[in-house]
């Protein structure tokens, strides 16, 4: 075994066992981090810490609420945190989601603050370290993931010696001072991170403005801008961006096989999509960060300025349900089902539906067939940490001939502004406009636009983020060459 260990901590969980008929059962639960980091966690072995949300999760654990997984490997070790319903409620749907969430992508109008949910907060950061102290041996590398553990690293620090490196990968966006302080605790928060010796954000803006907050907040900490660090409490903490990418090779492979063709041809046929039409497609969490009913202001504007496009243009917006607990979720789910209906009863006739709307998730399979078949993404979010579908998107083009549409507002665009065509999402008029450009695109602009951000996305592909990130980990070990 290695002389440094790795823990990883995060709220969402890598493998999840629930109940069925058959007896329990394993579930991955999917998105990016988990299944980012599985791979890594697997060859690296060590302990990842995270909520056991499953209704068998607390059948499969030992008495120190361990369970190795994954269940045919036993490669590493999950240690679960159990939260009651009132836990949930307050520490995630409460302070994450009502507060961090639309503080950070800079809508202060969205926050409802409760000094009880804060105090849910910081009672479950507490339950996380002290579940990571428990599992410290050697000199650990802790990973911690996101707005739901701000306070985590700095109790971790009090108890560990400065032997462990503590890093933070904050996946939201990090605003500008003037929207940051107007949440309750906001230095709390701060303190809370600069627990951490490296903490990193996907876009270099975000940790502009991290370290703003910190200059203006916290007066003992010394920021040097020059080298992006912070002197505090004496200890040196980085502040790094390294946008997150998607594992290029994989959806290379699986987007070209019979099974994600055929999916994207039973969909295109469910939904009576017609062969000749052209597909344009938007896939988000239904979330009022994501930018939709602005979305489809512009696709009416597009089909009200073109008519000669209706009837050849069916815009496919699949948007999963999110958070629904929460009443700013409903209502832009409200709002997105009429404004769909309203387009469809407008434009739509017996043979062509424009806006064809799904909210279920789609498998893994479904989705990159149906990238692959779209002429057309549209990723416009009001405020995006950084978007994974826009490069999903890139990475399963076969023969790039499709077009990306890109908000300027996206993390994602810094990375590939250069070749997308950047829309705003409130100028309708110019959102409009841009739709039209990227239908009518010469192919050999497409290719060359899409060739381009191909490369891009590839050398910044997911394996690389997370080596960048346990570069700590892997010099410590001094893994030999095979
Ligand atoms: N996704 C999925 N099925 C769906 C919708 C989305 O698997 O029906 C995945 C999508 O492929 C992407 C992730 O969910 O990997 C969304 O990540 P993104 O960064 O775009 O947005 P977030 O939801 O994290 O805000």
């Amino acid at each position: 075994v290695s002389d440094n260990q790795l823990i990883v901590v995060s709220n969402r969980q890598p493998y999840r066992h629930t109940e069925t008929e058959s007896g329990i059962e394993v579930e991955r639960p999917t998105g990016g981090l988990t299944e980012g980091l599985d791979p890594a966690m697997r060859e690296l072995g060590g302990t990842w810490v995270a909520w056991g949300d499953g209704d068998a999760d607390d059948a499969v654990v030992d008495s120190n609420d361990r369970v190795l997984v994954p269940p045919e490997e036993d490669a590493y070790t999950l240690r679960r945190i159990w939260l009651s319903d009132e836990d949930v409620d307050r520490y995630y749907y409460g302070l994450s989601n009502r507060v961090l969430w639309p503080l950070c992508h800079s809508f202060p109008g969205k926050i409802e603050y409760r000094g009880s949910d804060w105090d849910r907060y910081k009672q479950i950061n507490e339950e996380f370290a002290n579940a990571v102290i428990a599992e410290a041996s050697d000199d650990p590398v802790v990973w911690f993931h996101d707005y739901h553990l701000a306070l985590a690293p700095s109790l971790v620090r009090a108890q560990l010696d400065t032997q462990a490196t503590l890093q933070h990968f904050w996946h939201i966006p990090w605003p500008v001072w003037d929207v940051y302080r107007v949440v309750p605790n906001s230095h709390t928060l701060l303190r809370g991170l600069l627990g951490n010796d490296r903490i990193g954000f996907h876009v270099h803006r975000y940790c502009q403005n991290f370290l703003s907050c910190v200059d203006a907040a916290i007066p003992e900490a010394n920021v040097d801008w020059e080298r992006q660090c912070i002197r505090y409490q004496g200890r040196a903490i980085t502040v790094e961006s390294i946008p997150m990418g998607v594992p290029v090779e994989d959806i290379q492979a699986e987007v070209t096989s019979e099974d994600a063709r055929a999916q994207a041809a039973e969909f295109e046929a469910d939904h009576a999509i017609p062969d000749e039409a052209r597909v344009a497609i938007g896939v988000d969490r239904l979330d009022y960060t994501k930018g939709i009913p602005e979305r489809l202001d512009a696709l009416a504007h597009f089909f009200d300025a073109n008519p000669e496009w209706r009837g050849k243009l069916t815009y496919v917006q699949n948007a999963s349900e999110s958070r629904s607990r929460i009443p700013a979720y409903r209502e832009v789910q409200e709002t997105v089902t009429d404004a769909v209906s309203e387009i469809n009863e407008q434009y739509g006739t017996d043979d062509w539906t424009p806006v064809v709307y799904t909210t279920k998730r789609l498998s893994r399979q479904k989705l990159l067939g149906l990238y692959n078949e779209a002429d057309v993404a549209i990723v416009s979010p009001i405020r995006d940490g950084l978007n994974l579908v826009a490069q999903e998107f890139i990475a399963a083009q076969t023969s790039n001939d499709a077009a990306l549409l890109l908000s300027s507002n996206a993390g994602a665009h810094d990375l590939l502004g250069q070749h997308a065509l950047t829309i705003d999402p409130h100028d309708t008029r110019q959102f409009s406009s841009t739709i039209e450009t990227a239908l009518c695109m010469s192919p050999h602009d497409r290719r060359q636009r899409m060739g381009d951000l191909r490369g891009i996305v590839a050398q910044n592909d997911l394996q690389q983020w997370v080596d960048s990130q346990l570069d700590v980990l892997r010099a410590s070990r001094q893994v030999r060459p095979e």
